[in-house]
C-alpha cells in the first residue's frame, strides 16, 4: 500500500475566500493528454507516478525538499521544465515545501480541486500537465500566495557556481 494521505493533503489555513461561480468552478479541465500513462508509469518511480500523475499528496515533513535550503532552480519531475527558484523558497510550517511565486507564469497552470470536500487551486506542470500540489492565498504579503509543492514532484538543480560543494 502506499503510504500517502489522500485526505488531506496540502489544505488551506482558511476557507474564507474560497468561493466561486459557477462558470469558474465548469471551466476547469487542464490535464495530462490521453494515454501516456503507460509512459509515465515506466519512467516515474512509484511515488512519482502516485503524485504527478494520480494527484497523490506525500505525507507532510517527510519530503526532502521540505527542510532544504540549497540555492538553485526546482524542475518538474517528469519533465524537467523549470517550475521554481529557491530564492522564492520559505518555511511556511505546513510540511511541504513551499513557494511564493512559480519561476514564471507560463511554466505552472493551474485548475480548480473539488476533491476531498474542499475547494482549492491545483497547481500542475503547463508542459507535461502533472499534478505538483495545490496554491493558496494565505502566503507573506506583498503576493500573498502560498504556493504548496509535493517535494517527489520536484528535481532540484543546484546552481552554477555557488561554491565548493560540502
Ligand atoms: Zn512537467
Amino acid at each position: 500500500m502506499l503510504k500517502y494521505i489522500g485526505q488531506s493533503g496540502c489544505i488551506p489555513y482558511s476557507l474564507a475566500k474560497m468561493t466561486f461561480t459557477e462558470a469558474e468552478m465548469t471551466a476547469n479541465k487542464y490535464g495530462p493528454a490521453a494515454g501516456d500513462e503507460e509512459k509515465w508509469q515506466s519512467e516515474l518511480t512509484e511515488e512519482q507516478f502516485h503524485v504527478l500523475r494520480q494527484k497523490g499528496t506525500e505525507a507532510p515533513f517527510t519530503g526532502k525538499y521540505n527542510d532544504f535550503h540549497q540555492k538553485g532552480l526546482f524542475l518538474c519531475a517528469a519533465c524537467g521544465n523549470a517550475l521554481f527558484a529557491s530564492d522564492d523558497k520559505y518555511d511556511s510550517g505546513s510540511g511541504w515545501p513551499s513557494f511564493t511565486k512559480p519561476v514564471n507564469s507560463e511554466n505552472i497552470a493551474t485548475n480548480r480541486d473539488f476533491s476531498h470536500n474542499m475547494v482549492r487551486t491545483e497547481a500542475v506542470c503547463a508542459k507535461c500537465g502533472s499534478h505538483l500540489g495545490h496554491v493558496f492565498d494565505d502566503g507573506p504579503e506583498p503576493l500573498a500566495q502560498r504556493w504548496c509543492i509535493n517535494s517527489v514532484a520536484l528535481e532540484f538543480e543546484q546552481k552554477d557556481g555557488s561554491g565548493p560543494k560540502e
